[in-house]
């Protein structure tokens, strides 16, 4: 039998998963890094995009990622057969940010039946009628899964709040209702992770010429995108604020340096590694006495 619904039992802290790794600790540098401290006044424009650590080429990082992803595969087995937690991995960022090739690099070994991308666009009438948390919460992953949100819940305080969509006691109530649907999720034994691949606004000028410049990509340009980037200081600002006001230790934010790609593959893998792994799901216990057990030819 599965669990309860709400077990009352807490998903493990994400605050500190480097803590409760036994056999083996997350590899050099230190994971928590880029993790958002609840409290601690983050300031994004504090944050360097471009750093990589040590690293100077993508040459450097790609046996490591493979072997974050290796990690990932194995503990998402783990994680399906236990079938008693989840997990949610929240990806946010400007357009260009990388959010689908993050999802492409990070995942794309692991086995398709355990795993769901979510992807959320401008709300349709239906989602428009209700609250605006009902179509993430439908998409939220059951135990035994792994949810991927390809924008989320988060642009309910972001371009909503940067286009006046709502008035603004409206949204900043909503601060408060997202960290109670996280914590709902987490008391149900699904852990969240929510990434702000971070890019510089350069970084975007680059990538949004690139696609204008590339036949095969122009599909991605939208002149919607030169709009949105107009607003750029806007959006910085709702995010410090969405992270500063929804990084809790059940759910904590990341803001990860994105204007290298490999460097940002690396340490969204690596953190959802660690964070499984301090997870510690389990393979359930075989049936009694299948020692004697004979498969008839
Ligand atoms: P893309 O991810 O490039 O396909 O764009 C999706 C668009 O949907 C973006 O412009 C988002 O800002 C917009 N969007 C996503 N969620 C919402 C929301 N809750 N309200 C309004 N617009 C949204
Ligand atoms: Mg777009």
């Amino acid at each position: 039998m599965g669990r309860a619904d709400n077990t009352g039992r807490d998903a493990p802290s994400t605050g500190a998963p480097e803590k409760t790794v036994v056999d083996q600790p997350p590899p050099e540098p230190d994971y928590p890094r880029y993790r958002v401290e609840p409290g601690s006044g983050t300031v994004l424009a504090g944050v360097d995009p471009g750093q990589t650590e040590h690293y100077r080429k993508k040459k450097e990082v790609l046996k490591e990622l493979e072997a974050q992803r290796r990690r990932i595969g194995d503990l998402q087995e783990r994680l399906y057969a236990e079938n008693e937690q989840g997990l949610l991995v929240v990806l946010q960022a400007m357009d260009t940010g990388g959010k689908d090739g993050t999802i492409k690099h990070v995942f794309g070994g692991i086995n398709p039946q355990g795993c769901r991308v979510s992807s959320f666009k401008a709300p349709n009438p239906e989602e428009a009628n209700h609250d605006f948390l009902w179509r993430y919460h439908k998409s939220a992953p059951a135990r035994g899964r792994i949810g991927i949100f390809n924008r989320s819940h988060y642009e309910d305080v972001l371009v909503v709040r940067v286009k006046g969509l709502v008035e603004e006691s409206v949204w900043r109530e909503r601060y408060g209702l997202i960290n109670e649907f996280e914590r709902n999720l987490s008391r149900s034994g699904i852990t969240v992770l929510k990434f702000f691949l971070h890019i510089s606004r350069d970084e975007q000028k680059r990538r949004l010429e690139s696609r204008l410049a590339d036949p095969d990509k122009r599909w991605k340009f939208s002149k919607n995108d030169i709009k949105e980037r107009a607003f750029w200081d806007d959006y910085q600002a709702a995010f410090e604020d969405a992270i500063n006001e929804c990084s809790t230790g059940h759910a904590p934010w990341y803001v990860v340096p994105a204007n290298k790609k490999w460097y940002r593959n690396l340490v969204v893998a690596r953190t959802i590694a660690d964070t499984l792994e301090a997870m510690d799901p389990r393979f359930p216990p075989a049936e009694q006495g299948l020692e004697n057990v004979t498969i008839p030819d």
